[in-house]
């Protein structure tokens, strides 16, 4: 990111609620969860599948963990109903996994089993480094314990990924890779771009050499096309992976990537939390974080 970027960033948490609200309802379906149904009715149309994400992390409360549960359980009977190409994506914190691993792990568990009764399947999203363990572990026990519709993602700036892909082989579990999203230290975390890319090629040919199911998540055409040539190495069927985006992000990539042939799925967040799921998206686009802030100053001097 180059020092002006780094500038226009740093500015983001003085630009008003509203004004990043603008800039960031194409990364957002709305706030209600209609609102993400007409999103999802629309991309399917598209021929693309999605995966719905509730907005809210860090939940310090049971009852609120609870009422994350209650509404994930929920987002399962809306897919039904509506006949959508859908499934849920899930972060732990969001279901008390600061609270209690066995709260968390009730509330997980409730939902793939709610999942489950639908014919349908639950991502556990994979949030900074402090959860890494826990959540694989709890992945591990809801595989133990027979539930085969749940899938864990690994990061690929990590450094234990490696070890942690070949171990969950063993499993025969059903990945997401991406690059990872928060701020991790150097001692745990490739910082370098190539470095990242390296490991997500190595960890992308672990998974497919061994015939597991992966989510290709991810919007760098450098990976995109290194992941064409394992599809093709590997001799896959296009039911073997998927290629999966964030709404809103490089939607002609997206285009592309459906017309070759390949399924994709659009990651759907949605809810009344939206604003620090806003700012992490505008963070890795300072072009458009660079509009906000100019429309800030240009507000101000009107
Ligand atoms: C479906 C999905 C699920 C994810 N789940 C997780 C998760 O569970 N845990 C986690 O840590 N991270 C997750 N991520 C985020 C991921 O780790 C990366 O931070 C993010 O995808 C950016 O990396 P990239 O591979 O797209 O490459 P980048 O190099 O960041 O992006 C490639 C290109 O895409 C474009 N681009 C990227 N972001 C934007 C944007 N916001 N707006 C416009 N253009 C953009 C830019 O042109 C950029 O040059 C997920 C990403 C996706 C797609």
């Amino acid at each position: 990111m180059s020092f002006l970027d780094k500038l226009i960033v740093s500015a983001l948490p003085v630009v008003p609620k509203s004004i990043v609200g603008q800039f960031s309802k194409r990364y957002i379906a709305g706030v209600g969860l209609q609102d993400a149904v007409r999103v999802i009715k629309e991309l399917n149309k598209k021929k693309m599948m999605a995966t719905l994400d509730l907005l809210g992390e860090d939940i310090q409360r049971e009852s609120e963990a609870d009422a994350m549960k209650a509404r994930c359980v929920e987002m399962f009977r809306e897919i039904q109903k509506g006949g959508l190409g859908s499934n849920v994506s899930v972060k732990l914190s969001q279901l008390g996994l600061r609270v209690s691993t066995d709260l968390c792990y009730r509330n997980v568990k409730a939902i793939v089993e709610q999942a489950q009764a639908m014919k349908n399947f639950v991502r556990i999203d994979m949030e900074d480094s402090t959860a890494t363990d826990e959540t694989i572990a709890i992945y591990h026990r809801l595989r133990d314990e027979g539930y085969e519709n749940v899938g864990i993602v690994l990061q690929a700036y990590l450094r234990r990924s490696d070890a942690d892909v070949r171990a969950l082989i063993r499993l025969r579990a059903n990945f997401r890779i991406c690059k990872g999203i928060y701020i991790e230290s150097p001692d745990i975390a490739f910082t370098d771009r190539d470095d990242i890319r390296r490991n997500f090629v190595l960890l992308m040919r672990s998974i497919l050499e061994n015939g597991c199911y992966v989510g290709i998540a991810t919007h760098d055409e450098y990976l995109v096309e290194k992941s064409y040539e394992l599809i093709e190495r590997n001799k896959l069927t296009r039911e073997q992976y998927e290629f999966q985006m964030l709404l809103g992000v490089r939607e002609n990539l997206r285009d592309r990537i459906v017309a070759d042939g390949h399924r994709l799925r659009v990651y759907v967040p949605y809810g009344e939390q939206w604003y620090a799921y806003s700012i992490r998206r505008l963070k890795e686009n300072p072009q458009i974080a660079g509009y906000i802030v100019k429309s800030l100053f240009s507000r101000n001097g009107n």
